[in-house]
């Protein structure tokens, strides 16, 4: 058994939230100080800096394990975390939402820029439609969707009161098959679990949720995984 050290939320500058100093580099070689072990990259309803993200820590090395994410927001204006076992995986997923996203170009004064970028930290590209929209899938489509890529689905924070499974729909479906469910860094479990009751059968994560360099996780998040494989990962969460 690995003592594993994770942070599984974390948003680079493509996400219009996501500061500036949020790069591919930045963010790999920060947990490399920080000596995570897995950490993955979860911008809003995109995957696009992930390939970046991915040839980064192949090039530096240093054990870094990336596990291919992103944070999706439903129809029902809930945060799902979606994983995915491969690259090829979470840019097919992409594609898809992107698809499904509203209409609503990005106002970069407003909301802040949704840079691509590769792996030397280049701007390449920028995102259009607007990241943080609500998509038109559903939960249970999501679902689908995502475990047809051979992925699975952590709901985001859900101690909060907005952008979270609870806060829109109250409840986790049981047709869903979720396994575990991200807490928010401030809160506890214990907490989570007298509040509501039914979290007893789910196992908790905690995640950053970092939109800035200094609010990655230390070395404080720990899984006790058998090996540093993706999919074992994988199945550990869902
Ligand atoms: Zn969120
Ligand atoms: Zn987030």
């Amino acid at each position: 058994m690995d003592r594993v050290a994770i942070d599984l939320h974390i948003h680079s500058i493509l996400s219009p939230c996501g500061e500036e100093e949020m790069t591919p580099n930045n963010i790999v070689n920060m947990a490399l100080i920080k000596e995570l072990d897995f950490i993955a990259v979860t911008d809003h309803n995109t995957a696009k800096n992930l390939p970046a993200v991915m040839a980064v820590a192949k090039e530096l090395g240093g054990g870094i394990c990336i596990l291919p994410g992103i944070e999706v927001t439903t129809k029902e204006e809930a945060h799902i975390l979606a994983y995915l076992p491969t690259l090829e995986a979470a840019m097919e997923l992409d594609q898809i939402i992107y698809e499904h996203l509203p209409e609503v170009m990005n106002e970069k004064e407003l909301f802040g820029p949704q840079y691509v970028m590769d792996e030397h930290d280049n701007i390449i590209g920028e995102v259009d439609k607007l990241l943080i929209s609500a998509t038109d899938i559903g939960v249970d489509r999501l679902w689908d969707l995502v475990t047809a890529l051979g992925g699975i689905l952590v709901p985001a924070h859900i101690d909060r009161k907005s952008y979270s499974l609870i806060a829109s729909l109250g409840f986790i479906p049981l047709e869903l098959n979720i396994k575990t469910c991200e807490v928010s860094k401030k809160e506890t479990f214990d907490n989570v679990l007298k509040n509501f009751r039914f979290f007893k059968d789910y196992q908790f994560i905690h995640g950053s949720d970092a939109h800035q360099l200094e609010d990655m996780a230390e070395r404080e998040y720990f899984l006790e995984l058998p090996d540093m494989q993706r999919q074992t990962l994988i199945r550990y969460l869902g």
